[in-house]
């Protein structure tokens, strides 16, 4: 069923025209490849996604409702989160206030609760299969691991929608094989999974839809399964 869809959407910088009148809909428990060239528009269509960039026109909506958000943080609220190619988390910060910036539980005396927070921190990365000292600072871990701290961190947020800015770009192939595990695990707890890739490779590896994006328009959309991978 689908979770998030937008309809005609359209965007223009001046006199260039990013997006022409795209529409795309997102499917909960499927991986939704973005495939397009430099400048095709992927980034400023993830952008008007998730509340950075407002469009000139077009309708979206979640659940079947429209929904008019105009900043990233609305657009947190109604399920969609993301993760960004450079991660977008707090480097000199612990793991467990990464996971909890913006969020703090308190205990009965009105106090952040930090036991819990360091709690629930193990328990939420145990399940992404990372056994790690949340107490140490996040630039002590490699980018795959910080990678994956930024998802359950949006999963933990958000939870409807997760969209992955081309997150394979700075991996190599084990840490792209854990992540491609992390993302299924995901994708079969309902998600709906926005994967941006120049790697076709990767889109057939991973995904189960794909959108091809062209000079700001939409060249079509397919279910891989349909798709004849020889030709
Ligand atoms: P992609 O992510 O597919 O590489 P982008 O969405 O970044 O494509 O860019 C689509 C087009 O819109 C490009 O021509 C780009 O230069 C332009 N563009 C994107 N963001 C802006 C901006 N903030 N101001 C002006 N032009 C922009
Ligand atoms: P990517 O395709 O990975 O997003 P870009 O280099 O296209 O990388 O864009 C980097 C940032 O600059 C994005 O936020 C994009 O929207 C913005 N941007 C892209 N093109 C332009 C432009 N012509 N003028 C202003 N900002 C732009």
């Amino acid at each position: 069923s689908i979770v998030l869809a937008a309809a005609g959407i359209t965007k223009t910088f001046g006199n260039h025209t990013a997006l022409d009148g795209v529409d795309i809909a997102f499917h909960r428990g499927e991986v939704h490849a973005l495939l397009g060239e430099n400048g095709a528009g992927k980034s400023t269509l993830i952008k008007i996604l998730t509340g950075a960039y407002i469009p000139d026109g077009g309708v979206i909506s979640v659940d079947g409702e429209n929904v008019n958000f105009t900043t990233p943080q609305q657009a947190q609220a109604l399920g969609i989160g993301t993760v960004y190619q450079e991660v977008n988390l707090l480097p000199n910060m612990t793991v467990i206030d990464n996971l909890f910036i913006g969020r703090q539980p308190t205990n009965r005396f009105g106090l952040v609760d930090k036991r819990r927070m360091e709690r629930e921190s193990r328990e939420i990365l145990t399940t992404y299969g990372l056994d790690i000292d949340v107490k140490a600072e996040l630039s002590t871990f490699s980018v795959a691991v910080q990678q994956i701290i930024a998802i359950a961190r949006a999963v933990e947020l958000s939870g409807k929608v997760l969209i992955l800015d081309e997150p394979t770009a700075s991996l190599d192939r084990s840490e792209v094989e854990k992540l491609f595990g992390i993302v299924r695990q995901l994708r079969d707890r309902g998600l709906a999974i926005v994967f941006i890739t120049h790697f076709l490779d990767q889109v057939f590896e991973l995904s189960d839809r794909v959108t091809v994006l062209r000079n700001g328009r939409l060249v079509g959309t397919q279910a891989i399964a349909s798709l004849d991978r020889t030709s």
